[in-house]
């Protein structure tokens, strides 16, 4: 996933990015509420972790603002343990859970899969379309009867196309949702892993759609047939 992390203490945010980073996932750090909200307008983050005393605009202030925008990416405050009236302001606000300093990196990676399922509108712990399904826990994937363990960037592509099933995502949208700043891509780096994901799934896990991009289908709908 991609995560924007907004948190003004260094020595945390830095351990932060670091631990989110080793569970593959690509981060963004900003140390302020405006550069917080500078960044979610220009990057297509899957996720945001907010600290809330923050300066420039605290993060209360940034939720409010994305909300008010209309952002919907699930976002986790993260409040100090006599917060309770931050975190009841902050849920009321739109946040999607919260986090108690000092947390566990453990819990913060399973609210995560939390988030993320629930904005995809799955209540399952595992990902899928009805063919192909993904575990975000173990990075297990499954399809036509192969199981096998995706690397890091092979699950961040199949995750990001399995949230958004039958909408197909172009290179420059998939590269957004799996490279963080600072991180060197190369040019042919997405057709690499549609490549390789094809190759441990099955070449018709991920369809082409000639031009525009790559799609998953979505699940077959056959409850919902006109009678
Ligand atoms: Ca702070």
């Amino acid at each position: 996933m991609r995560i924007l992390l907004v948190e003004d203490d260094h020595m945390l945010g830095a351990a932060t990015q670091q631990a989110l980073r080793d569970a593959t996932h690509a981060v963004d750090w900003v140390l302020d509420g405006e550069a917080a909200l500078q960044a979610v307008r220009c990057e297509p983050y899957e996720a945001l972790l907010l600290d809330l005393g923050l300066p420039r605009r605290d993060g209360l202030g940034v939720l409010q603002a994305l909300r008010r925008g209309g952002y919907n990416l699930p976002v986790i405050i993260v409040t100090a343990r006599d917060g309770v009236d931050d975190r009841i302001r902050g849920l009321d606000l739109g946040a999607d859970d919260y986090l108690v300093k000092p947390f566990e990196i453990g819990e913060l990676l399973a609210r995560l899969r939390a988030v993320a399922r629930r904005k995809g509108g799955q209540a399952q712990a595992t990902l899928g379309n009805g063919v192909l399904s993904l575990d975000p826990a173990t990075r297990m994937a499954s399809h036509g009867g192969a199981t096998v363990r995706l690397s890091a960037r092979e699950y961040s592509l199949l995750h990001a196309l399995l949230l958004r099933p039958g909408a197909v995502l172009s290179r420059d949208e998939l590269e957004g949702l799996i490279y963080g700043w600072n991180e060197e891509v190369e040019s042919n780096a997405v057709e690499y892993l549609i490549h390789s994901v094809r190759k441990k799934l099955g070449a018709d896990a991920i369809r082409n759609v000639r031009g525009v991009g790559w799609v998953v289908e979505r699940q077959p709908d056959t409850a919902g047939e006109a009678p």
